[in-house]
């Protein structure tokens, strides 16, 4: 598949650039201090793969199909108070420490609404480091908040099949045959208009509402300032309303704080600026940069008494924990919660985790880590990418950090991929390198207390990223948006 002759790589890459631009594959581009002194705001095209890569179809089956397993996990592990707040007791860091708090808040004053909404994306990386086993998948993390690129990924799918037909690509093995489609930016809308609808029904049936108010119930967006991943916030708000004519409004938790209110008198209905909120999707509030003041915690906890549908409710937030991923590997938990065949499918996706806790430090894996620090990686409580410790660090801070420091920490096998070449678009830049991807799977679960009212599979996205990287942040400029072509 790299025998594209160098003028068609040119002619392609700028059709692709004109495709992304004409079609909102788009970010906003970090402001120069000029930039900023001048209010200016650029937007550029998202950096994606000119082509897409090629997948596995089996490993792609796979991991599709794990989604509803882990989607009943997240279900089952949030209805479990104690195992979250036990799990998480150790990490000595001021944010999970601030949202276990609010989560034995609302243990004590009862949950307003019984809806959840999840948006989750469980993201997997392919294990091939050795050419006489078959590869595997291996799950990185589960996203329970602030899932993202949903939209954009839909995107580069329609950009990749627009490029192999226009361009009829089959002779250089790209049959469209091959390429899927990927409908996560609709999925995901739909998700978010099913559980509108849901808390409009609920509300009907409660109160005297009628249909003049309903027509101010909306879905609120939290919102980070500056976002600029705004395009794939912003696609999906397109999509919500043209295809369910439901409305999202943005908010950042400051505005949350200074304006939101709960009427007691009406269910505990969350209000701002005239309006009622169905359903709280997060976008923000997932790393402590987001929580600026006491305020902006205030701002969490009030939405989180309130009665819109969360997307996560604190539980959901805090079972993506990194920590509860180590901590479910142990035998016999995932037992308490789910049927055998789930087990079975979820643990082959599991590699090796290791707890770095006070309580049940891993002895002896640390002292192989401190042996062979490249095979490792430790990974604080934090997300968004940028956090993790390799290779000799890893030796370093096994060695210097006390107990307390590194109970906020776990340990991983290091997956490890056999690189591949690609060509990736940035700046309008076509750029050769070698690389590495990472499968991400969206999980859309709606539930009501212990009745389920979705539990689906929402679609995927390929993050590339230069295979010289350990991290492969979009944003932070080593990764783009891809798509998969099957072998
Ligand atoms: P975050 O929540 O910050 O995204 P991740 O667990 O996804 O945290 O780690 C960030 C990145 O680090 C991943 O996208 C991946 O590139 C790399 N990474 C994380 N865990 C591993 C691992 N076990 N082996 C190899 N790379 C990893
Ligand atoms: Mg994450
Ligand atoms: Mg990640």
């Amino acid at each position: 598949m790299n025998n594209i002759p160098k003028d068609l790589l040119e002619d392609l890459k700028n059709q692709a650039v004109d495709w992304a631009y004409g079609n909102g594959l788009t970010m906003i581009k970090k402001p120069t201090e000029e930039e900023i002194k001048n209010q200016q705001v650029i937007v550029s095209h998202l950096p994606f793969s000119l082509l897409p890569s090629q997948f596995d179809q089996s490993l792609y089956q796979q991991s599709i199909s794990l989604a509803q397993d882990f989607n009943l996990l997240v279900h089952y592990l949030s209805k479990d108070f104690n195992y979250i707040q036990n799990t998480l007791k150790d990490v000595q860091d001021d944010f999970t420490q601030s949202l276990l708090n609010i989560h034995r808040i609302i243990e004590k004053e009862g949950i307003k609404q019984n809806i959840s909404l999840g948006i989750f994306r469980s993201d997997y990386m392919v294990h091939n480091h050795d050419s006489n086993v078959l590869p595997k998948i291996y799950q990185v993390e589960l996203n329970t908040i602030s899932s993202s690129f949903g939209s954009l990924s839909s995107k580069v799918f329609e950009l990749h099949k627009y490029l192999i037909e226009r361009n009829q690509l089959k002779q250089y093995g790209y049959d469209i045959n091959n390429h899927p489609n990927n409908d996560s930016c609709i999925e995901i809308a739909s998700s978010l208009s099913k559980a509108h609808q849901l808390y409009i029904d609920n509300n009907n049936l409660l109160s005297d509402h009628n249909n003049d108010a309903n027509k101010n119930i909306v879905v609120l967006m939290i919102v980070q300032d500056g976002e600029r991943n705004l395009f794939d916030q912003k696609l999906l708000e397109f999509t919500l309303w043209n295809n369910h004519k439901v409305l999202l409004i943005r908010r950042t938790l400051n505005d949350i704080y200074q304006r939101a209110t709960i009427d007691e008198n009406l269910n505990h209905c969350l209000k701002i600026d005239n309006y009622e909120i169905s359903v709280t999707y997060f976008r923000a509030g997932y790393t402590p940069n987001d929580y600026h003041s006491q305020k902006d915690w205030d701002a969490r906890l009030l939405i989180e008494r309130s009665y819109s549908i969360k997307c996560p409710t604190i539980s959901y937030h805090l079972v993506g924990a990194k920590k509860i991923q180590q901590a479910i590997c142990k035998q016999g938990v995932l037992e308490k919660y789910l049927e055998n065949e789930s087990i079975q499918r979820l643990r082959q996706c599991f590699t090796g985790l290791y707890s770095l806790s006070k309580e049940d430090i891993d002895k002896e894996t640390v002292a192989k880590a401190i042996a062979n620090p490249n095979l490792y990686v430790m990974k604080p409580q934090r997300e968004g990418g940028g956090n993790n410790i390799y290779n000799q660090q890893v030796k370093e801070s096994l060695e210097t950090m006390n107990q307390d420091q590194l109970s906020s920490y776990i340990l991983m096998d290091k997956i490890v991929s056999v690189p591949f070449n690609a060509s990736f678009v940035r700046e309008r830049q076509l750029i050769q390198t070698e690389a590495l991807y990472e499968l991400g799977v969206f999980g859309l679960l709606i539930t009501d207390k212990d009745s389920i009212i979705q539990n689906d599979q929402g679609g995927i996205l390929l993050r590339t990223k230069t295979s010289n990287s350990d991290e492969g942040g979009v944003a932070a400029g080593f990764a783009v948006i891809d798509s998969i072509i099957f072998k």
